[in-house]
């Protein structure tokens, strides 16, 4: 049994982040860039309209109110083929190009009695005032999105407005997954005595697709060597392979033992947490190999702590997904000194603290207890009691965001 720190750690510098690809720029959201993009044009384009309102020349307007004599319109959309000369001013729309000879916008509030040949002007202006200058968010050449960035919305807009319908990103590993045990039922099926429905598989593709990655879902494989061997050969094609369950201490957990003699390279075997203490990390030819313990809770938290960042890690992002915060403990908290500890826990803001209340669950199989949390308190190792008033850590994002 190795300590959490020391376990990922291992995963971290076992996860290679893999080769790139070309994909539709709207297709890039949750992947990272492979390549730096550049802008081909300046933006804005041109010197723009920021108000809706008279395009004017500011040194007409050093003594206001003044009347201007218009000269044209400008709606978005169309270049002006005249020019504004002293003592004129031509009516402009936000996004239009200004006109040769004007320098600044006067809002239409601050004016009256347009009636197409002349406008009274009762505000002066500053030169530049409400007009974007163009280039003055980024120039034809220059580096708007660097190698490496996550990409979200904001980035899709920028990969559009620079002209790139398509861009290269890191691919995202495809993650091999089954289920072991005699006692498991696909969902559709009614279970009869001693059998469970397979609640894992649907957990870990949908957590595989949240964290980025193309799970692909192989069924329930039978507690027994040749099925395990068969399926195991099969799951090692992909980038990744996830094996819930048989991981555990009992007679037929077969699954460290079939890996080994398939050739994997078992890294760790247990750790120090609770739930989760099962796990098992091996490595072959590159593909990661997670054996996770069958408890669905304890499947859930384990994945979040080294399956996602080793996904994360494949895709080129950051490691980390959820983010760690400092709360208040409401109640007291016991455990056992043995283990790392992994509670669900409700947060909420109050007077200025964030406090943590640990949810009563009936232990690694109770999902429903897991599932009403929105955060995972983090309860040392060594310690036994942790006071309420205490400061305690716990982990936020991803599916324990409310
Ligand atoms: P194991 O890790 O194989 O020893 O299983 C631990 C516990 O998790 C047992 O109570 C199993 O019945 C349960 N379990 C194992 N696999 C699954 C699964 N795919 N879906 C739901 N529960 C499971
Ligand atoms: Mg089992």
């Amino acid at each position: 049994m190795i300590p959490e720190e020391q376990a990922i750690e291992i995963v971290l510098s076992a996860a290679q982040r893999l080769d790139s690809e070309e994909v539709p720029a709207g297709d890039a959201a949750g992947r990272a860039l492979a390549e730096a993009v550049v802008s081909d044009i300046d933006m804005p384009p041109f010197h723009k309209a920021a108000m809706d309102g008279f395009a004017v020349r500011s040194e007409d307007l050093l003594h206001s109110p003044a009347t201007l004599r218009v000269v044209g319109e400008i709606p978005a959309g169309v270049f002006p083929e005249f020019s504004v000369g002293p003592g004129e001013a031509a009516r402009i729309m936000t996004g239009a190009p200004m006109p040769e000879g004007a320098d600044a916008v006067q809002m239409v509030e601050k004016t009256s009695g347009y009636d197409g040949s002349t406008v009274e002007i009762y505000k002066s202006v500053a030169p530049r005032e409400h007009v974007c200058l163009k280039g003055e968010d980024l120039t034809a050449g220059q580096e708007v999105l660097a190698t490496g960035r996550a990409v979200g919305p904001a980035e899709i807009g920028i990969l559009a407005s620079v002209g790139h319908s398509s861009v290269r990103v890191y691919r995202a590993p495809e993650v091999a997954i089954f289920a072991t045990g005699d006692e498991l039922v696909a969902p559709e099926e009614r279970p009869k005595r001693g059998h469970i429905r397979n609640s894992n598989s649907s957990i870990l593709s949908a957590l595989v697709r949240a964290a980025g990655g193309r799970p692909r879902e192989m069924g329930i494989v039978r507690d027994e060597i040749d099925s395990l061997r068969q399926a195991g050969r099969e799951g090692l094609t992909a980038n990744m392979l996830l094996v819930s369950g048989g991981v555990s201490a009992g007679q037929y957990d077969l699954v460290a033992q079939v890996l080994d003699s398939l050739g994997v390279r078992i890294l760790f075997h247990r750790v120090a947490i609770k739930p989760g203490k099962p796990l098992l990390f091996g490595a072959k030819n590159g593909t990661l190999i997670f054996g996770l313990p069958g408890n669905p809770v304890s499947g859930l938290v384990t994945f979040r702590l080294f399956v996602e960042p080793a996904i994360r890690t494949m895709m080129g992002l950051r490691s980390a997904s959820m983010t760690r915060l400092a709360g208040i403990l409401d109640e007291d908290l016991q455990k056992k000194p043995d283990r790392t500890w992994y509670m669900p826990a409700r947060i909420r803001s109050q007077d200025g603290e964030l406090r943590v209340k640990v949810l009563d669950t009936h232990g690694s199989a109770d999902l429903g207890g897991f599932a009403l949390g929105n955060a995972m308190l983090v309860a040392p190792r060594k310690v036994s009691l942790i006071p309420a008033g205490s400061e305690v850590t716990i982990l936020v994002g991803g599916d324990f965001a409310d």
